[in-house]
């Protein structure tokens, strides 16, 4: 069985990350990887809102170094798609930068439970010591609801995201996944396992178990991601995140090109 296309890859152009597509590309050749896909974080309209994304003028750069790496490696499918971040009010600038570029699938992540708190900012920490978790959960369900219902994306990224630091609620969030899930059934909008929580303090594939549990009683499509920041980290995990999603009774995964979604087996 080979693994599952990675969809979830960034580039150096968000000033964060190692490694050009090509270098990307040439490890997801080597590891057997038969479909990858870019998706770098996507430019706002304000150009200093933060400093972990592309400038807006870099957009058609970004698209011609996945281009580059298209050609360099014909023998591998590579995807040209953005990591879109949702905050309510942007919905507008999100659907211009949809109409600049033939996109293969956007994935919609919240990281912003307001205009200036991005909840995975290591630099931001000490804000979760002014927070109750439970409230964060609930800001951060009801945005990513926001992003489902949009019809905006096809892919939701990182499910629970505020998870990364290890700081979960005590309450129950069933109901906010419920309500999410609910909201990305309707809209026909898949949600990725991304592998990039194995790395962090909350050592665990975003989303939860239960949070999947639930996506497959919904029927809720699926893909896999790593969340590459330097090319060694392509692919990584697939195997663990593979199992994660057979075990909850998914047999199968979810293929973009143009927007178009397709079911493959598993
Ligand atoms: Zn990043
Ligand atoms: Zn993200």
């Amino acid at each position: 069985m080979s693994l599952p296309p990675d969809y979830h890859m960034h580039t150096p152009l968000c000033r964060h990350a190692t490694g050009e597509p090509v270098d990307y590309a040439r490890r997801a050749v080597e590891i057997g990887l038969t479909e990858i896909g870019f998706s770098d974080h996507s430019p706002m309209s304000r150009e200093d809102f933060d400093n972990w994304r592309m400038f807006d003028r870099q957009l058609d750069e970004y698209v011609a170094k996945v281009r580059l790496a298209q050609k360099e490696f014909p023998q591998l499918t590579i995807r040209l798609a953005l990591e879109v971040d949702y905050l309510p009010g942007h919905e507008d600038w999100i659907r211009k930068l949809a109409a600049r570029h033939p996109w293969d699938y956007f994935i919609g992540s919240v990281h912003y439970v307001s205009e200036t708190w991005d909840v995975d900012n290591p630099a931001k920490l000490s804000e979760w010591k002014k927070r109750d978790a439970y409230e964060v959960w609930k800001i951060y369900f009801d945005r990513l609801t926001l992003a489902a219902e949009s019809k905006l994306f096809d892919i939701i990224g990182h499910a629970d995201l505020p998870k990364k630091f290890g700081i979960r609620p005590a309450q129950d969030c069933t109901p906010f996944y419920e309500k999410f899930l609910d909201a990305a059934a309707q809209a026909g909008c898949a949600i990725e396992l991304n592998t990039a929580g194995l790395r962090k303090p909350c050592e665990e594939i975003y989303p939860s178990r239960d949070l999947l549990q639930l996506a497959f009683e919904k029927m809720v499509p699926i893909t896999f991601g790593s969340d590459a920041h330097a090319p060694a980290e392509v692919g990584l995990n697939f195997a663990e995140a593979v199992a994660l999603a057979r075990s909850v009774g998914y047999a199968e995964t979810t293929r973009f090109e143009k927007r178009e979604r397709e079911s493959v087996w598993l």
